[in-house]
């Protein structure tokens, strides 16, 4: 695998950083996960506004967007597969044990692999664990992912592929890396970002094109929506078939199976929307 780093393509065994990278010795650091399918990268211009939203929110020096797009249209033209994730990956860069910052350079990492489509359905538990609506970092998409590591091991130890968080007032929030929609009277909804969740890519893009209503939803609306679906860069538009022991009738319901729809067709014409 060849990977963006300092400037250059490289083989990922001479991709070296530093062991006091800012980004490994505290998680001062931010990322995104873009759509790779035959050679274009899906919503890049948007995935690139959120790189910076990010960075600025972590204090980080404004990522250099032209090297960042230099680095993607390289590493995709290494690696023509049909389906990928790219990963970029900004740090604080390498620093001084103790410093609160990095020491002024940053440290960018652009890599791709191949991954397979995500089935049309899949199960989600639902965790005790909060995401913090008021936290410093909520909305960022930063580096420090353990918490969500922990919940991802829990749902896939029961079965299901995704955990999903309420915050810290008892609402509905987000899954480790999806957001989530629900339907409640035929009417679609999702949480707002006040609810602490990503300001996800498909999300927006979802809201746009479905008309679905930004609501604030209390945690057990799950017990009784009568639809809900995942939104994320790698499962686009992914219906919801069980809630921990609840199965939700024959998924993708109408709502969730138009919403997968619109969802295709205008991704499909638009590569970055
Ligand atoms: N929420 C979290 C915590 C995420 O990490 C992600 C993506 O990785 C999402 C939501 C979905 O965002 P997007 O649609 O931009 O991939």
């Amino acid at each position: 695998m060849r990977i963006w780093l300092d400037g250059t393509l490289r083989d990922d065994h001479d991709a070296k950083v530093s062991v006091l990278d800012h980004g490994l010795t505290v998680g001062d650091g931010v990322f995104e996960t873009v759509k790779a399918q035959d050679g274009t990268l899906f919503a890049l211009t948007r995935h690139l506004d959120r790189l910076t939203r990010s960075a600025r929110g972590l204090g980080l020096p404004d990522p250099d967007l032209d090297e960042v797009r230099r680095a993607c249209a390289a590493v995709v033209a290494e690696h023509p597969v049909p389906l990928g994730r790219l990963r970029i990956t900004y740090t604080g860069g390498p620093s001084p044990l103790g410093s609160e910052r990095g020491d002024g350079r940053p440290t960018l990492t652009v890599a791709l692999g191949e991954t397979a489509r995500r089935p049309d359905t899949t199960a989600v538990i639902t965790v005790p664990w909060v995401r913090n609506e008021r936290s410093a970092v909520a909305g960022l998409k930063t580096t420090s992912y353990a918490e969500n590591v922990v919940a991802l091991a829990r749902a896939h130890g029961e079965g299901a592929s995704e955990a999903l968080f309420a915050n810290t007032v008892g609402r509905l929030c987000e899954g480790t890396g999806s957001n989530v929609f629900v339907v409640l009277d035929g009417e679609l909804h999702t949480p707002p970002l006040s609810s602490g969740c990503l300001a996800g890519i498909t999300r927006a893009l979802a809201v746009e094109w479905t008309g679905a209503k930004e609501t604030d939803l209390p945690f057990d609306v799950l017990e009784r929506a009568e639809e809900v679906f995942l939104t994320s860069t790698l499962r686009d538009v992914q219906a919801v078939h069980r809630v921990d022991g609840r199965t939700l009738a024959a998924a993708p319901g109408p709502v969730t199976a138009k919403a997968m729809r619109i969802f295709e067709e205008r991704a499909a014409s638009d590569i970055d929307p």
